[in-house]
């Protein structure tokens, strides 16, 4: 463990390369337009690099395309104003209920202690062969560059 102060952060070998975080109340909808409308190639990867947006991980990226209805696979060019912002609501309620339930059930904190986050509260990730929470098409796990996503078909189209 590291423990920085605020103002040294930039500087630090673990944190310098850091994109900010979805989660900073001073991080809007608008920053985090300019910041897709910058980006190139396939969203799901453009989501994962830290250097971006800090704290997407591989576990929390399935459900916040999913709750802005987008494939893993579609090209950030292609993107429309509404859909990075329904991705922005998308990104900071996913991670903020994770933060609030102190993480996912296989994350531990400061103090050792498990997070909340459990398998039941996932909507279709790792969810392969269940219904869809929204239209009840099954739920597929496909893959996507060296990753695998899961996704509902008919409510991520590319
Ligand atoms: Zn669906």
């Amino acid at each position: 463990m590291h423990l920085v102060a605020d103002d040294e952060m930039h500087a630090h070998a673990m944190t310098r390369d850091l994109g900010p975080s979805p989660l900073d109340p001073e991080f809007t909808a608008d920053d985090f337009r300019g910041l897709v409308r910058r980006g190139r190639g396939m969203i799901k990867p453009f989501l994962l690099d830290q250097r971006h947006l800090s704290g997407i991980g591989n576990a929390y990226i399935h459900d916040i395309l999913f709750r802005a209805r987008i494939h893993p696979r579609r090209q950030i060019p292609g993107l429309s104003d509404a859909e990075i912002d329904a991705l922005y609501a998308s990104v900071r309620d996913v991670l903020g209920t994770a933060i609030v339930m102190g993480g996912a059930y296989y994350e531990k904190d400061f103090y050792g202690h498990p997070g909340g986050y459990t398998a039941e509260h996932w909507l279709v990730g790792y969810a392969d062969g269940q219904p869809c929470p929204v239209c009840g098409a099954t739920i597929r796990k496909i893959k996507t560059g060296s990753t695998s996503s899961y996704i509902c078909p008919p409510c991520q189209t590319l």
